[in-house]
């Protein structure tokens, strides 16, 4: 038994050092929610890029929680892109943002209070002004966190992807130019959306990962979720593209689709 799980171990790191691709990286982050616990974790990781010359990255927070726009001071000089829905942020001041973040974002994490209300209500459109004035970005992340890949109606997708856009545009006087779709995997999309996409936004990201340099399809912006419970090691491993390969097929079939 101790043998299997020490040749598991061991075949493990062979493959992912011979898989591991060491030349230069061009890496989009994805974070959610930042709970108190992990603004340390978060100073670290965000250190080890400031150090690191090899992988460069842009730092994207989805769904629009007021804990990543608290996040922003761990940030120093980056600029990061916030994707939100604006049905979430129109929540903000109310009581009914808990059905939203568990119906439409399905988490089905069993929060405390305290962390419900702390790490992931949603920022407010005052926030999202301040970030601006910040210097950050606003993209669009659907209306409601839709899964497109699911409407059949072409009104409702027109509502979620166009009608975002034009929604935070007008909240904030500012132009929105960037949409990722929500969920961010192969099956949540579809030739139908992308062509909406296309017409309304000049980049689409998604969640699957992959080095955006030499990817010259703006459409098909490759990012990594990134778990801040994780050590260094394995990030820096992540972003080096040592899981590449594994999403390969993926990538070939988003950006045959998103044409
Ligand atoms: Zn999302």
């Amino acid at each position: 038994m101790i043998l299997r799980s020490f040749l598991k171990l061991y075949l493990w790191r062979m493959t992912a050092l011979l898989l591991a691709k060491k030349g230069p990286q061009q890496r989009v982050i994805i974070f959610h929610d930042i709970h108190a616990f992990q603004e340390a974790p978060l100073r670290s990781f965000l250190s080890f890029l400031d150090a690191s010359t090899a992988i460069q990255t842009t730092i994207t927070f989805d769904d629009g929680f007021h804990s990543s726009y608290r996040a922003i001071q761990a940030l120093k000089n980056r600029k990061a892109i916030f994707f939100v829905a604006p049905e979430f942020i129109n929540r903000a001041h109310t009581n009914r943002w808990q059905e939203f973040f568990h119906h439409n974002l399905l988490r089905t994490e069993d929060l405390r209070q305290y962390e419900l209300e702390r790490a992931v209500r949603p920022a407010s459109w005052d926030d999202l002004r301040t970030l601006v004035k910040l210097g950050h970005a606003i993209g669009s992340h659907t209306m409601t966190h839709a899964r497109l890949s699911k409407i059949r109606s072409q009104k409702e997708l027109e509502y979620e992807i166009i009608g975002s856009g034009d929604r935070i545009e007008d909240m904030l006087q500012v132009k929105v130019d960037h949409f990722a779709y929500p969920f961010g995997d192969l099956k949540s999309i579809d030739e139908r959306a992308y062509k909406i996409i296309r017409r309304r936004y000049r980049s689409c990201f998604t969640g699957i990962r992959g080095n955006n340099i030499g990817n010259e399809n703006k459409y098909t912006q490759w990012r990594d979720p990134i778990d801040l419970g994780c050590p260094i090691k394995y990030q820096e491993f992540l972003l080096q593209g040592g899981f590449d390969w594994y999403y390969r097929s993926q990538r070939s079939r988003l950006a045959a689709l998103s044409q």
